[in-house]
């Protein structure tokens, strides 16, 4: 890689220049300039007030009175995720400037993708959500033979796709739109004796709970009988190193989002896998129009900032970032620790959002304001504060948060963010009652 990298950044800098020139010449602004926000450190990305690659255009969020928030919360799909690392930003904004024909890009970015992440192939999608429809459209052509414009299929015999009955969730319904009939096993018996020549594919939900069956055993009982695995790792990043652990594993296919952890563009993500089944779901992907995946389109801005995502990733480390995103958490708790009954908690799920939360958990009687009410406040005031969706609830970070508990994610808070959110918690909490 290193190899080419001069010449990259030596076109980029001509590029740049050129292009400029041109801008000027037409008494334009330039659209993407380098700006001081490359300089920054590896989990700095500046807020607002940050140049970035839109540093000189207008500010759509104002003008569509759409309220910019802090994100205490983590990569919730509902937030908008991630934001883009400047130097991602840049090459979505450099991106824009050409045409180029898709398909080269496409099959150009996922061997790019493939030699960084260790695995055979890999696909650019428009999210973890659209690689399982591809993957599951990949092992239905790999098994039947199916052409893409019989996907889903009236003729053909319904192809059968297992999972386990804890790994059953929402994204089921990406693999459904291939009109596949999902088979439910909850014991190993169960899974031995589902297999039957309609069986395109196994599914395995990585941070499911609960199910009897483990990534290994589940993996080998299928490739037993000729049939390749998919994982949903969308969210399972952290650690850096789960991108080529699952494909090293022997997983068939595996998918992550982009705009997660791995913070490319939010409609991003990868299909990483055996080569002949990343080209089955290249055929049944857009630019192809009689396909499933041609509603999961990804322009060239995405392709190349999932591209650029994954060499920022790289650069990155693991440890450093959980020290920091601590040292965030221990910002907020130094402003809240006084607060009448409060106790504390770092809680780190296991597979999914692998990153320290800070978990405050109080008496809502002797403190004079519910962990919702103070979610419903920090929500109004200026600037909005999103807490995590866990704020309040029982369930969802298992015994770790209930209804006396506030549930901060401080991975993508951006400078300065913590010491705002510690103050404003701190104000809800000690004054409850006044008003706004
Ligand atoms: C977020 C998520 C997805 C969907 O990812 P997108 O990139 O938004 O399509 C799929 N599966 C799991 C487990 C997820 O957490």
């Amino acid at each position: 890689m290193s190899k080419f990298e001069p010449t990259g950044i030596l076109t980029r800098r001509r590029f740049i220049g050129w292009s400029q020139a041109m801008l000027a010449a037409f008494g334009l602004s330039p659209l993407s300039a380098p700006t001081k926000a490359s300089a920054e450190g590896p989990v700095g990305m500046g807020r607002g007030h940050a140049p970035a690659a839109s540093g000189t255009a207008d500010d759509y969020y104002e003008k569509l009175g759409v309220e910019k928030i802090i994100n205490a919360a983590g990569t919730y799909t509902y937030l908008t995720a991630a934001v883009m690392p400047p130097q991602v930003q840049r090459a979505v904004a450099q991106a824009a400037l050409h045409p180029v024909v898709l398909k080269d890009l496409q099959r150009a970015s996922g061997e790019y993708i493939a030699k960084r992440l260790r695995c055979e192939a890999a696909l650019v999608t428009s999210g973890a959500s659209a690689a399982l429809t591809l993957a599951t459209a990949a092992c239905m052509a790999s098994s039947t033979g199916a052409a893409p414009e019989h996907i889903p299929s009236e003729v053909l015999p319904r192809s059968e796709v297992i999972v386990q009955k804890s790994h059953r969730y929402e994204y089921d319904h990406a693999m459904l739109l291939c009109g596949v009939r999902i088979v439910e096993v909850v014991t190993l018996e169960d899974y031995e004796r589902a297999f039957t020549p309609n069986t395109v594919m196994t599914n395995f939900f990585n941070s499911a709970e609960g199910g009897r069956i483990d990534r290994k055993t589940w993996l080998d009982v299928a490739h037993k009988h000729n049939v390749p695995c998919h994982m949903d790792a969308a969210a399972d990043m952290p650690p850096i190193e789960n991108l080529w652990k699952y494909t090293g594993m022997g997983y068939d296919l595996v998918c992550f989002s982009g705009g997660k952890g791995i913070r490319g563009p939010q409609n991003a993500g990868l299909l990483l896998g055996k080569k002949h089944l990343i080209g089955l779901a290249m055929l049944n992907d857009s630019p192809n129009s009689d396909a499933v995946g041609r509603g999961m389109k990804v322009a060239k801005e995405q392709i190349v900032g999932m591209v650029a995502a994954v060499d920022w990733l790289l650069e990155q480390d693991d440890a450093a970032n959980q020290v920091e995103y601590m040292r965030r958490a221990n910002v907020i708790l130094q402003l809240v620790k006084d607060v009448p009954t409060l106790r504390s908690e770092i809680f780190m799920p296991e597979i999914a959002n692998h990153v320290p939360h800070l978990i405050l958990s109080y008496d809502p009687k002797v403190v004079g304001i519910t962990p919702l009410q103070v979610q419903e406040r920090l929500r109004k005031e200026r600037p909005q504060i999103e807490l995590n969706p866990a704020t309040g609830t029982t369930g969802r970070l298992g015994t770790h948060s209930n209804e006396n508990t506030i549930v901060i994610g401080t991975w993508m808070l951006q400078p300065g963010e913590d010491e705002i959110v510690g103050r404003r918690l701190r104000a809800a909490l000690t004054q409850p009652q006044l008003q706004l």
